[in-house]
């Protein structure tokens, strides 16, 4: 269950954190994972390490705000793979601060990267898909997208806007073969979360039901089931894996 064999996954934001997760979990389950990111010695150290555990993977060091460079990137991946099969969406960045305080500078790149970006990447991913009749889109939101957080208004924006355009493009492309979903993390241990104060994290915690703070695994295998044959039937939905934090 849940093989990847033959399918060619892209994965946005693979030098760390879930998106690395998402590498070699994908790669784990056989798919050959390119893995995009801006810094290039990481993702090129990842890719080694998978392809020296019987894996396959490759890289591109991209900028997502520049499109033409990932659009170029993904006429190499498939010019040499024939294909692109899975997209996931996971790189973000996060610029906190109150609205009153909040420049606009901070507002404008949280929204390009977290959102506009992923508005090309999915343009221009579509075409081989389509061609294909075969296609994973899943993007990375937060439940901050579903419930607004204090300080993040820039980011809670673009990952509710990341979710509005899921339902919108799922809809669209529903009828190809492909499906559109997102996953909306809690509260996950990586660098993005490093610097959260320990008397904060130790009041976060009493929100989580599983009681604990999520791992990028956590992420990664849910990433795999949407990703999967088997996850055919399932589009446009966000799928909440946050350890109870958020129970509707
Ligand atoms: P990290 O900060 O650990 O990693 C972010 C990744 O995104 C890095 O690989 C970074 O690579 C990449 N990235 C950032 N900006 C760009 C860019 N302009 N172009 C290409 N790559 C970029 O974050 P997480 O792993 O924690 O987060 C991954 C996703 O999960 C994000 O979308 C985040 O919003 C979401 N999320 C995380 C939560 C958490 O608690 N950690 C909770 C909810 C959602 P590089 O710097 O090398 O370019």
């Amino acid at each position: 269950m849940f093989k990847l064999t033959k399918k060619v996954a892209l994965i946005t934001g693979a030098s760390r954190g879930i998106g690395k997760e998402i590498a070699k979990v994908l790669a784990g389950a056989g798919a050959h994972v390119v893995c995009l990111a801006r810094s290039e010695n990481k993702i090129k150290e990842l890719c080694v390490s998978i392809n020296n555990s019987n894996g396959s993977a490759s890289y591109y060091s991209c900028d997502i705000n520049d499109e033409n460079k990932f659009s170029n990137i993904i006429k190499s991946v498939t010019a040499k793979f024939g294909t692109i099969d899975i997209l996931i969406n996971n790189a973000g960045i996060t610029r906190d601060s109150l609205l009153l305080r909040m420049s606009e500078d901070n507002w404008d790149l949280v929204l390009n990267t977290n959102l506009k970006a992923i508005f090309y990447t999915i343009k221009t991913s579509l075409r081989p898909m389509f061609k294909n009749k075969f296609g994973r889109i899943i993007n990375i939101t937060s439940i901050v997208g579903l419930t607004g957080n204090q300080g993040q208004a820039n980011y809670a924006a673009a990952k509710s806007g990341l979710i509005g355009m899921t339902k919108s493009v799922a809809k669209e492309v529903a009828s190809r073969g492909i499906t559109v979903n997102c996953i909306a993390p809690g509260w996950i241990d990586t660098e993005m979360t490093n610097d959260i104060p320990e008397d904060l994290r130790n009041d976060l915690i009493k929100n989580i039901p599983i009681g604990r703070i999520g791992k990028p695994k956590d992420i990664a295998y849910a990433v795999l089931f949407l990703a999967s044959e088997e996850a055919n039937y399932i589009t446009g939905q966000t799928i909440t894996v946050d350890g109870g934090r958020i129970i509707n």
